[in-house]
């Protein structure tokens, strides 16, 4: 065993072994008992780690491998990570196939805290558009959500009753590093009706059975909700009647419905038309 262990965080540590506690700790964070139980999650990809830091992320633990070594921007991002109080490990590659379950995993792996923003602390001006996701249960759609809420400027995504965890490795994965654009809150169905009370934008909820078709609606004025509906069931009559319109794409073929996260890209592109310009290429 190659082991050099420091107490204090903020010190490299050289791991090779998988019986380490800090391994442990880290390859734990799949599950998510242990990533509420360390409040933790963990993002991959050099990339990702340096915008996590750069929007004020807290990283506890920098993972990376050897050959990490002697890679300039590597090492500055192992000096912002022990500024910051965290923990650097320089890893085998065994360990980091162990921690990222992928046979050629990315070299660099963060362990951040996990973040959830308030309902109470959402202000929807003109002009913001939000998503509502009722009891979202694919982390891919999830995580293919938050990009799309990224890609064209919303303000961020409600997760409403029993849902996926936005925090899971599949979901991160899927969000492409958008997870940490994007302000993601979560509530019960009772609270998220209660909140919604309070919105004073347009509250579009999308449905097999809508009547309105999603092109004819202007969604210019105000700020705008977008409530989408669980994968098998769509939305419940609770948060359908809630909904100021209830909106459906039209569609041919024989397909009943689209993928939730396909038809949430749709309507968001949508309402975003007027706000989206096609900035030239530099
Ligand atoms: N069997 C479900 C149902 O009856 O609603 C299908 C749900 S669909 C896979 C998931 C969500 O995507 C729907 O609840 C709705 O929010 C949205 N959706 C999918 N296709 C749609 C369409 N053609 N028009 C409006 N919304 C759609």
């Amino acid at each position: 065993m190659n082991e050099r262990h420091a107490g204090a965080p903020g010190q490299v540590k050289e791991v090779t072994s998988l019986a380490n506690p800090l391994v442990k700790d880290i390859k734990a964070l799949a599950l998510k008992k242990f990533r509420d139980q360390q409040n933790a999650f963990m993002a991959e990809g050099l990339k990702l780690v340096i915008d996590a830091l750069d929007l004020g992320w807290q990283i506890r633990t920098l993972v990376f491998a050897k050959a990490g070594r002697g890679n300039a921007a590597v090492e500055k991002v192992a000096a912002r990570t022990v500024a910051a109080g965290g923990t650097v490990l320089e890893v085998s590659e065994k360990v980091l196939v162990a921690i990222t379950r992928r046979d050629n995993p990315q070299m660099v792996v963060g362990v951040f805290s996990q973040k959830f923003l308030a309902l109470k602390d959402i202000r929807a001006d003109n002009g913001d558009v939000w998503v509502a996701l009722d009891r979202v249960r694919d982390p891919g759609n999830l995580g293919t959500v938050i990009r799309t809420v990224d890609a064209v400027g919303a303000r961020g995504v409600i997760l409403v009753g029993d849902t996926t965890d936005p925090f899971s490795v599949e979901t991160v994965r899927a969000t492409m590093g958008s997870i940490f654009a994007v302000p993601v809150a979560k509530a019960t169905t009772e609270a998220f009706l209660a909140w919604r009370g309070g919105f004073s934008g347009l509250v579009a909820g999308t449905h097999l059975k809508g009547a309105v078709d999603y092109r004819s609606v202007d969604f210019s004025r105000g700020p705008v909700l977008l409530m989408m509906g669980n994968e098998q069931q769509g939305l419940p009559e609770s948060l359908a009647a809630s909904c100021d319109r209830l909106l459906r794409i039209p569609q041919a073929g024989r397909a009943d419905s689209l993928n939730l996260a396909v038809a949430t890209g749709i309507m968001l592109f949508e309402i975003r038309r007027g706000a989206l310009k096609l900035e030239p290429i530099p």
